[in-house]
């Protein structure tokens, strides 16, 4: 289906952007992961991928903080497969703090990795899209795009941020056959989601059980996780053809979460 298409996804060494690299590789799609992590697991991770699919897999560490990284990584992309079709804006981390003591460098963190990286890797992937008549962006975002929780402010702020380039950039491309859509998970089992408990516990004065029940499930109607396999599923959706009229779109996977 996706074949002779390459597909960059920021944040693929783990959770969410590896699930959504892997559905794009089944696909038949180039696959670029990008991310943080050991070498050799990285290195093991890529070697799987392209070991199961008939697909090209390559890695580029460009850290996602850094636009002159992104535009080296953007630059070694074009080299070898002529531009990215579809980009995944998956990149992202998190810090919980009320926000009168949020560390300011977080701030500034959070949103580089979250949202400004999203301008930069949408403004260099463009140009190959428009010339094909033919793109995808997906972000993913997060049911805070939508919604807020306390103790995130950086997280939720980028997140929305987020929402709101989704729409532009979806209605200045409208025209060129490149859809713009953002998904919005609720909470997913990954290591950010793991990472943040004893975090929730501290700023609210609470035990990390008490966060998965009461703060992390409570939130969510189904009181399930949503997968990884199933944002991937969506994100496959939202590439394919039968999704060409979704655009500028920001699509909660939360188990009624925002319904609330
Ligand atoms: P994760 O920690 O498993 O993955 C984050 C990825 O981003 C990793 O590959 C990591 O190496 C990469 N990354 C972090 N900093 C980077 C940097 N400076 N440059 C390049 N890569 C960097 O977390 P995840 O839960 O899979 O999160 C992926 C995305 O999904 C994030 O944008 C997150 O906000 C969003 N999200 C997650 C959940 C959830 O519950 N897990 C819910 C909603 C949205």
């Amino acid at each position: 289906m996706l074949s002779g298409k390459t597909a960059l996804v920021t944040g693929s060494t783990s959770g969410i952007g590896l699930g959504i690299a892997e559905q794009f590789a089944k696909a038949g799609a180039n696959i670029i992961l990008n991310g943080m992590g050991d070498a050799a697991e990285i290195e093991s991770t890529r070697a799987k991928l392209a070991a199961q699919y008939p697909v090209t897999v390559r890695f580029d560490g460009a850290d996602m903080s850094q636009p002159e990284a992104i535009e080296a990584m953007f630059a070694s992309v074009n080299a070898e497969f002529g531009g990215v079709d579809i980009l995944v804006n998956n990149a992202g981390i998190q810090f919980v703090a009320p926000v009168d003591e949020f560390p300011t460098a977080k701030w500034d963190a959070i949103l580089a990795i979250n949202l400004t990286s999203a301008f930069h890797t949408t403004r260099l992937a463009l140009p190959h899209m428009k010339k094909k008549q033919w793109g995808r962006i997906i972000q993913v975002a997060s049911a805070h795009a939508l919604v807020a929780s306390p103790f995130k402010s950086a997280y939720v702020a980028a997140k929305h941020g987020i929402a709101g380039l989704t729409k532009t950039v979806a209605l200045e491309v409208a025209e060129q056959g490149i859809t713009v859509n953002a998904v919005c998970p609720g909470y997913v089992w990954t290591p950010l989601v793991e990472k943040q408990i004893p975090e929730t516990a501290k700023a609210r004065g609470i035990t990390e059980a008490e966060v998965i029940q009461n703060v992390l499930l409570t939130a969510q109607p189904t009181k399930k996780f949503v997968t990884v396999e199933q944002v991937a599923a969506l994100a496959g959706f939202l590439a394919s053809d039968a999704a060409a009229s979704i655009t500028g779109a920001v699509i909660p996977i939360d188990g009624g979460w925002t319904a609330h």
